[in-house]
């Protein structure tokens, strides 16, 4: 299997949509999509929310005729499927419309909802997180205006231009000999163990941040990293970049304090503590849950 075929394993990575890029600044062909009777309209809600069917497993959609104009003159471009005829414009909403219908979490609809609506989901809460956090200038700190559908804001003082941002995190399985290297954040229960992971850093590749994050988390040296594969995480604004890593030894320390508790399992610990329900993986639609079952897969029982 390549990469991108782990990516599109990872919820929220298999989004087979064309983002209309060129369309985006075309007021005109913006003005006649917003009308098509085809054009379907999904509401995000405030913290990672969005507007789903009753039994929660699927975006609940809204037509042009559902919404007053003033809302759909503001809504955002998302795309257009692989069928080519529907257009998906996203709103930024407080309140929950009437009629059928459920404000459901983000991580709800990652478990339970088709690849394609947990897909347009996480592009759509990424969206109107950056766009809720943008409404000001950096640089001057007067108000900003939307342009480019929604992807773009633009100060009303000087003009500063502001784009989505997305930051890069690694996420790594850190192995040596049989064993890999596994942590628990505090919080979590008792028994619950996933992969190490950190942001990267500005002026830091891929994997120097690998090697700095290990170190810093555990005390690990890494000796060597390689890319598996990578998931949007729009909590609220992360690219998830999966490696697999090799440590020169088992040697750790107990950390910078990110982590309350740091171990070395072997994949025959590991399949006994999740057999007897002693250990439990992070959700199945993580990154982190697929690196840790490709790595037991790797070595057949
Ligand atoms: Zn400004």
């Amino acid at each position: 299997m390549n990469a991108a075929a782990r990516s599109a394993r990872n919820a929220f990575a298999d989004l087979e949509l064309d983002r209309l890029h060129a369309q985006r600044g075309d007021a005109r062909w913006l003005e006649a999509a917003r009308e098509d009777p085809s054009a379907r309209y999904l509401l995000s809600l405030p913290d990672a929310a969005l507007w789903a069917t009753p039994g929660g497993d699927a975006l609940q959609w809204l037509a042009a005729a559902d919404l007053p104009a003033a809302q759909r003159a503001q809504a955002s471009l998302l795309g257009r499927d692989a069928r080519g005829q529907l257009y998906y414009f996203h709103l930024a909403a407080t309140t929950v419309p009437p009629g059928a219908g459920r404000a459901q979490p983000l991580r709800a609809l990652a478990a339970a909802a088709g690849a394609f609506d947990a897909g347009l989901a996480a592009y759509a809460v990424a969206l109107a997180h950056w766009q809720r956090h943008s409404r000001h200038c950096p640089a001057c700190g007067a108000p900003t205006l939307p342009a480019d559908a929604g992807h773009r804001m633009r100060c009303t003082r000087c003009g500063h231009e502001q784009f989505p941002r997305t930051d890069p995190a690694v996420i790594v399985l850190v192995e040596h000999g049989d064993a890999a290297l596994l942590g628990r954040r505090p919080g979590w229960p008792a028994g619950r163990f996933s992969t190490l992971a950190g942001f990267v850093e500005p002026g830091e590749t891929l994997e120097a941040a690998v090697r700095r994050e290990i170190a810093e988390e555990s005390g690990a040296e890494v000796i060597a990293c390689e890319y598996h594969s990578s998931q949007p995480w729009p909590f609220p604004a992360s690219l998830m970049l999966g490696f697999n890593a090799r440590a020169a030894s088992r040697r750790i320390h107990s950390g910078d304090g990110e982590l309350a508790e740091l171990r070395w399992l072997s994949r025959a610990q590991l399949r006994a503590g999740l057999a007897d329900a002693s250990l439990h993986l992070p959700p199945s639609y993580s990154v982190a849950w697929h690196l840790i079952r490709d790595w037991l897969a790797r070595v057949p029982t």
